[in-house]
């Protein structure tokens, strides 16, 4: 998210509770750890004039042979609040689970004691980089954890659905009605409790520490042959494959989320307090429209209509701005995401949280159903690289670059290194431009390439 917020404001400091002699200790600003910065170079990062692309070093290897590359922002913070992670997830059933397990399972499938993931994750902080930072350390701890719940489900080697109790044994009978819910529904819902525990732990620690900001969040899980990827927030992930484009998330924003922030007002005005209308208006209502029939929509609405102006109406819209700049309560562009525990409307009592959601939507990927060639990649990134690529701007670079670069080992991370110099620009004056001659990204630039045609071996 890059745009206006007002965090930081008077209503949302509070003195600092005094932290337990267990608690965490206060995270501090840092890179992800596979770049192996100096002290120096994170000096020397925070030059604005220079925005240096950091890449993955030379001596350091990511799974699957993932390349990375990212850059700060152009002075909107005076850190890179967006941050990476990449790591196997090495998932083991339980002993607490064994005695379901043999329940459950022939005795030869016992010695599939283990199951391999690898995961990555962007995220893009706001309001400070604690909440990104927080979240790149945690969330797949959180993944872990609750597949580790399901281990005997997801370790079947057959193809039968998950049973409704653990403790059921796999060969009863099951009631003929009964839904049928597959395993791959099984996975995406500890993903979605995993989002809400990492939530509930922010929330704490920015309780414990004092800390403000929240972050969107962009995972891609690999899981038995199948990308897991749960979208929070506004940054993107798509498939590059043989001049097509594979779409694999969406992007939740005051924009697209109208609606759903709208219908939660309907439901509890009060937590509009006396500062805002819930109506949407193609601009802000004036004294002199009262009375007369002006267009609005509400949140049942994706069409207008006309609604004769109250007094009300002359209240700040709910959900205000155009396209990307569309904000809630005037304050906040995304609307999923972790943390913003304490964010509120400058000088207002009112809480900005219940409006955003940590609840990601997550799209299943079956690699099985495809082929994939030498250059086919699975591309994500934080929205500084979208909001001035399209998904054919990078389609076409990646494709191009890849077939030029065929011989080198590195070409992964150069061509991250790559989309994130064209998103960045050059330095013109006080601006950064893009080669033809547009405004380039100001916001912080993070992108992995993730080579698919080996499948996680050695590309
Ligand atoms: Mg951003």
């Amino acid at each position: 998210m890059f745009g206006r917020r007002r965090a930081g404001s008077p209503s949302e400091k509070k003195s600092p509770a005094a932290p337990a002699d267990d608690a965490p200790p206060a995270a501090v600003y840092s890179r992800p750890h596979f770049l192996h910065q100096s002290a120096g170079e994170r000096s020397r990062i925070l030059d604005r004039g220079v925005r240096p692309v950091l890449f993955l070093p030379r001596n350091q290897r990511l799974a699957w042979n993932t390349g990375y590359a990212e850059v700060i922002n152009a002075g909107k913070s005076i850190y890179n609040e967006d941050q990476a992670t990449c790591t196997p997830i090495i998932l083991k059933r339980r002993v607490s689970n064994v005695e379901d397990w043999v329940l459950l399972c022939p005795s030869e499938d016992m010695q599939n004691d283990e199951i391999v993931a690898t995961y990555w994750g962007l995220f893009d902080g706001h309001g400070g980089p604690m909440a990104a930072i927080q979240t790149s350390k945690h969330l797949h701890h959180c993944i872990k954890d609750q597949l580790e719940e399901i281990f005997d489900v997801i370790s079947n080697p057959s193809s039968i659905p998950p049973p409704m109790h653990l403790e059921e044994h796999k060969g009863k009978a099951r009631y003929a009605k009964e839904k049928n819910i597959s395993i791959e529904n099984v996975i995406k819902g500890a993903v979605e409790i995993a989002f809400k525990k990492c939530d509930e732990l922010i929330a704490q620690y920015q309780a414990l520490h004092n800390q403000m900001g929240g972050c969107t969040a962009l995972v891609v899980l690999h899981l038995q042959g199948k990308f897991y990827v749960a979208s929070a927030g506004d940054s993107r992930a798509i498939v590059v494959q043989k001049n097509k484009i594979l779409p694999l998330s969406n992007e939740f924003t005051a924009f697209t989320e109208r609606q759903r922030i709208q219908h939660l007002a309907f439901l509890k005005p009060e937590l509009l307090g006396e500062e805002f209308t819930r109506f949407e208006f193609p601009r802000r209502v004036k004294r002199n429209d009262i009375g007369k029939k002006i267009l609005y929509r509400d949140y049942f609405m994706s069409g207008w209509s006309y609604k004769t102006a109250e007094e009300d109406d002359l209240k700040y819209p709910l959900i205000h701005g155009e396209g990307r700049q569309t904000r809630v309560m005037g304050t906040i562009a995304v609307t999923r995401g972790f943390g913003d525990h304490q964010l509120m409307v400058y000088d207002t009592d009112l809480h900005i949280k219940p409006f955003l959601s940590c609840t990601p939507e997550v799209t299943v990927f079956d690699l099985g159903q495809h082929e994939f060639g030498q250059n086919d990649v699975l591309v994500m990134a934080t929205d500084g690289l979208w909001d001035v690529m399209s998904n054919k701007d990078v389609e076409d670079a990646a494709e191009k670059f890849l077939e030029d670069q065929k011989h080198e080992p590195r070409r992964f991370t150069m061509l991250a290194q790559y989309l994130v110099l064209k998103a960045r620009g050059i330095p013109q004056n006080i601006d950064w431009m893009l080669e033809d001659g547009s405004f380039a990204s100001p916001d912080d630039i993070s992108v992995f390439v993730i080579p698919l045609h080996n499948l996680g071996g050695t590309a």
